[in-house]
């Protein structure tokens, strides 16, 4: 025991709830919540990756001759303030804080 170190405690991204790792990479409280967040965010990149992608390649629409590219933007921005809004309501974690979190624990998506 001893003092409690910041980095010895984890905060779920689903429930935000304070807890104690079983291991320095886990990420959330228990397995359903991390079932839960996956899941949410398969469902999810299945709308958003081929807009993005299609946004991505083409500038927006402003490159290689695609009108797609651009309402696949608007698409995928107005997704994306869903999202934002409904992890906002249900009091989960934001992605951004998320994302930070996996880097910081040395997820390495490459
Ligand atoms: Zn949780």
């Amino acid at each position: 025991m001893g003092v409690l170190q910041a980095s010895a405690v984890g905060i779920c991204p689903e429930c935000q709830a304070a807890f104690v790792p079983q291991q320095n990479t886990q990420l959330f409280c228990c397995s359903q919540h991390r079932a839960a967040w996956n899941n949410r965010m398969t469902v999810r990149g299945r709308v958003a990756t081929p807009l993005m992608i299609a946004a991505r390649l083409t500038r927006n629409g402003t490159r290689g001759g695609s009108t797609s590219g651009y309402r696949a933007s608007v698409d995928l921005d107005t997704l994306i303030r869903r999202w934002r809004q409904e992890d906002q309501d249900a009091r989960r974690m934001a992605t951004v804080a998320y994302v930070d979190r996996r880097y910081a624990l040395g997820f390495d998506p490459i």
